[in-house]
């Protein structure tokens, strides 16, 4: 079997996991431990990330984001419940409908205003335009940070919709599959972002920094994170040898690895995105904020690039292209790809 021959900017998940990671999991993989989380190296995990957050909190770990955003909304919410959330949010458009799967007919509340935000305006006008019972009632709002088009909401965004979510009595979801690049692009700790953006429960993505595996939900209102464990075991998400799972948190916490991995990717995408604008016929789609670069490009340029291997997603309307890039990311294959488009 062979793996793809040359680096990819498809997406982060198509890296592999870091050495940090893979020193931790060898660490761990000695003896025996207890099963089902009950071990020393998931409680040091769920502990590591206490400290990183530096407010109470409690933690789980599951195998992907798919399951850490659905469980996480349907403990925030009953059957009859409805979320705000982007149009272009993962959990509208990527999950197969596992949210309102796991909530039992939970509804979502689109906003297709702007480039992939919610903004507290969009939030007021999907929550008041119906308040009649025969409206699922809005009970969450889910913002994605980063984005699925790259951005980064600012502290002052999230403090706006913290006071929006407030005023209309709504709870707060935080799909972070790629919070880690969000925070090394804000320059701010976890502890000030929480504090900031007052988040209620939060998907922290590990996959996508450099584990091989491994999402953690992190309740910042402890009372909502009542019989979580029991969700996480009925949808197939507790991991009997835990360790595996929670060994790796140890890897990206120690030393800060999942900040040093967050910058590198990220400032690959800046240099992508700031060579790439300057080449004729290429253009932005939207600012570059954190590891994904969206640029529209002309369909013979887009073959191209197929035609001489390149893998890439080409979801975001005609003629957009992304490039994700990873934690080892080289500078060296990134300058590949932009000689490709430069000749095509
Ligand atoms: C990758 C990703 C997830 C997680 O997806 P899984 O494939 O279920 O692990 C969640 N949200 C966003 C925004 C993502 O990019």
């Amino acid at each position: 079997m062979q793996p793809l021959h040359q680096e990819q900017f498809a997406s982060d998940n198509y890296s592999g996991a870091c050495p940090e990671v893979l020193h931790a999991l060898n660490e761990t993989n000695q003896g025996y431990a207890r099963a089902y989380g009950d071990d020393v190296y998931t409680k040091a995990a769920a502990d590591g990330l206490r400290a990183l957050f530096g407010v109470p909190c409690e933690v789980f770990f599951v195998f992907n984001g798919t399951a850490a955003n659905s469980l996480a909304l349907a403990s925030l919410c009953q059957s009859y419940h409805s979320v705000v959330c982007h149009e272009l949010s993962h959990i509208e458009t990527d999950e197969c409908g596992a949210p309102q799967f796991f909530s039992n007919g939970m509804k979502l509340l689109l906003s297709k205003e702007g480039d992939g935000k919610i903004t507290p305006a969009s939030i007021t006008r999907l929550v008041t335009k119906r308040t009649d019972l025969h409206y699922p009632k809005p009970k969450v709002v889910s913002l994605t940070q980063s984005t699925e088009t790259g951005m980064v909401y600012s502290l002052e965004e999230l403090r706006a919709i913290k006071a929006c979510a407030k005023t209309h009595g709504l709870k707060l979801h935080i799909d972070g599959a790629r919070l880690a690049n969000a925070l090394a692009s804000l320059h701010v700790s976890p502890k000030t972002f929480v504090e900031e953006s007052g988040v209620d429960v939060l998907s922290f993505g590990g996959t996508k920094n450099g584990m091989f595996l491994g999402e953690a939900v992190v309740f910042f209102d402890k009372a909502l994170a009542e019989d979580f464990e029991y969700r996480c075991k009925q949808a197939g998400q507790l991991a009997s040898k835990m360790r595996y799972i929670s060994a790796q948190w140890l890897g990206l916490l120690k030393d800060d690895v999942w900040l040093k991995n967050a910058r590198h990717a990220n400032a690959m995408a800046a240099y992508f995105s700031e060579t790439v604008a300057r080449i004729e016929g290429v253009k932005l789609l939207f600012p570059t904020q954190s590891n994904a670069v969206f640029i529209e490009l002309d369909p013979k340029r887009i073959e191209k690039l197929a035609q001489e291997g390149w893998l890439f997603y080409t979801f975001i309307g005609t003629g957009g292209v992304r490039f994700v890039f990873s934690w080892d990311a080289t500078k060296a294959r990134v300058d590949a790809l932009i000689e490709t488009i430069k000749k095509g």
